[in-house]
């Protein structure tokens, strides 16, 4: 039997953005001094150091940045995965997200493709997130 997949480690930092995750909401931090959003959580602003975070919702709409297809599994737990795709994901929002592209063969999965944001109850407790194609799309 594959060893289980690796799920989520939430830390003071992230707890929050995986509790949102979990409730199907993706969510982002923005910086309460200077409004820059940012991923991934983390407790100052990269931009200019405040520790003053919101959390505000995002739409889950991006464009196909850039993926790569992987016919190797990454470890035994990823096995019977392949081939998958991992892709980079810029959201409408200004922000670059690394996840699975799901529900796209490598042939279909081109740069600039619209993507929507998709979720995977893995485990109790556990939600991973990842991007489809937009309907239409691929
Ligand atoms: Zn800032």
């Amino acid at each position: 039997m594959a060893p289980a997949r690796p799920l989520p480690a939430p830390d003071h930092e992230s707890a929050e953005f995986w509790r949102r995750v979990g409730a199907h909401a993706l969510a982002l931090q923005r910086c309460g001094a200077c409004g820059t959003l940012r991923f991934y959580p983390r407790a100052l602003c990269p931009e200019c150091l405040s520790d003053r975070t919101d959390w505000v919702p995002v739409s889950g709409r991006g464009t196909l940045y850039s993926f790569s297809v992987c016919y190797r599994p990454a470890s035994e737990a990823f096995a019977d995965r392949t081939p998958y795709i991992v892709a980079l994901v810029d959201l409408a929002e200004g922000v670059r997200l690394l996840a699975n592209l799901v529900d796209c063969g490598p042939e279909q999965a081109r740069v600039g493709m619209p993507v929507t944001l998709a979720y995977d109850d893995v485990a109790d407790g556990a939600t991973l997130y990842q991007f489809r194609p937009e309907a239409g799309a691929a």
